[in-house]
């Protein structure tokens, strides 16, 4: 079959290379000069630093199919976020732990020691059944953790007050109690020796793969192939026909520094009078590599413009409503399938988007296989 897939991010690329290997002649088109959609990895012209273009990308799973998956298609080094926050002019150690908590409050308690003083001294416990981001904070930390590591940083990254936000969003008591300072749980966690763009290249090395650059779809061009997978924003297929999702855009203030700049990989400022919310400080996400200088990024995050890339679906209650009725008007295609973090409007991690491609493309088998209709969604947004 002719099968055309549109952007060659993770999504893309991965359901190409599936369904190239079963024998379809696959065609990708990006709009974007490069491939590997918001991953990319390139180079950086002055420094020669490795950079994460559209932000820092670290990979973790608990999926040992995906993690075999990836490290089939490029060498991954070990790897481990450690984040700090700077809070009134003091650094800590993020995500809060046993560290972050003697440090702040001035003491040196014992874990069993620490999770008391929280809960019965801290943590505000008249709030009964929290409802929103900030009942939630508040009930599980208190007010000052609360105002030193989440209402600035919220505020800044959402645009929204936390009294505003779901308290779905806080779902466990998000402090450890102990000296773990790895950002992630996961069991695989690392960074491709040579950059992500490199890995998905190895991805779409295919003879049965042709990939376009610089080429934007639109859907009048669906018919003239057996099947769609397309990885653009969902209202955008639709020319935002019913109006636009929301979603939160950055901006990124490169900067360079002769020698080392903050001494970790991301630097957060949870202060709302600090006007961008990280400092990402790229040689440090490849730890093995040695540089002089220093390339980094200061990160800004605002209410994305049509003109501007969606970054984070914002999901709120209108912005549910909306999606509702594109998901009906999506269903109405044929030959169609939405896929990734655009079109399916979700939050996805890399080793998610890669989970839901493989399978997509083994949904797509199945369906040719049984002579049945391909699902508009392999996954429901
Ligand atoms: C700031 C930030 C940090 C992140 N950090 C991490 C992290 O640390 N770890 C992690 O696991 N995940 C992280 N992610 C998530 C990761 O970026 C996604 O999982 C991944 O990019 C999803 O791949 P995708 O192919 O679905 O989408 P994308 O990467 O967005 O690819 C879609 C592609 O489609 C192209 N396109 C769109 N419309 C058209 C059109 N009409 N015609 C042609 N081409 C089109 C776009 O240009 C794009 O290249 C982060 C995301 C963000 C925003």
């Amino acid at each position: 079959m002719n099968i055309l897939l549109v952007g060659a991010g993770l999504s893309g690329a991965v359901i190409g290379r599936e369904l190239a290997e079963d024998g379809h002649q696959v065609t990708i088109v990006e709009s974007r000069d490069h491939i590997a959609g918001n991953c990319h990895t390139e180079r950086d012209g002055e420094t020669g630093i490795m950079v994460h273009v559209y932000g820092p990308h670290i990979f973790h799973t608990d999926d040992e199919q995906v993690w075999d998956y990836v490290n089939r298609h490029t060498n991954f080094l070990p790897f481990k976020n450690r984040v700090k926050t700077t809070s009134k002019g003091t650094v800590f150690s993020l995500p809060i732990n046993l560290h972050t908590i003697n440090q702040f409050f001035g003491r040196s308690m014992r874990p069993d020691e620490a999770l008391e003083f929280i809960t019965s001294e801290q943590a505000d416990t008249s709030i009964e059944d929290p409802k929103t981001f900030e009942e939630q904070a508040l009930r599980f930390v208190g007010k000052d953790l609360y105002e030193a590591f989440f209402k600035g940083y919220t505020i800044k990254q959402w645009g929204m007050q936390p009294s505003e936000l779901p308290a779905s969003i806080l779902k466990r008591l998000p402090v450890r109690f102990n000296y773990d300072d790895n950002y992630f749980f996961h069991k695989f966690q690392g960074m491709p020796e040579e950059g992500y763009t490199k890995m998905v290249e190895k991805i779409l090395d295919h003879p049965s793969i042709t990939v376009h650059l610089n080429t934007r779809f639109t859907r009048d061009e669906a018919g003239q192939y057996d099947h769609v997978f397309y990885s653009g924003p969902l209202d955008g297929y639709f020319d935002f026909e019913l109006g636009r999702l929301g979603y939160r855009t950055l901006d990124f203030e490169r900067f360079t520094y002769d020698g080392d700049y903050q001494g970790c990989a991301v630097m957060n400022y949870g202060e709302e009078g600090v006007p961008f919310t990280r400092i990402t400080e790229h040689k440090y996400f490849s730890p093995w590599e040695e540089h002089e200088g220093s390339v980094c990024y200061r990160e800004f995050s605002r209410a994305c413009g049509p003109d501007d890339i969606p970054y984070y679906p914002i999901r709120q209650v209108d912005e549910k409503a909306l999606l509702a009725d594109y998901v009906e008007l999506a269903e109405t295609t044929k030959d169609v399938t939405f896929v990734g973090r655009l079109g399916t409007y979700r939050y996805l991690d890399m080793d998610v988007t890669i989970r839901e491609a493989l399978d997509t493309a083994d949904m797509f088998r199945k369906s040719v296989a049984d002579g049945t209709d391909m699902p508009t969604f392999a996954v429901a947004p």
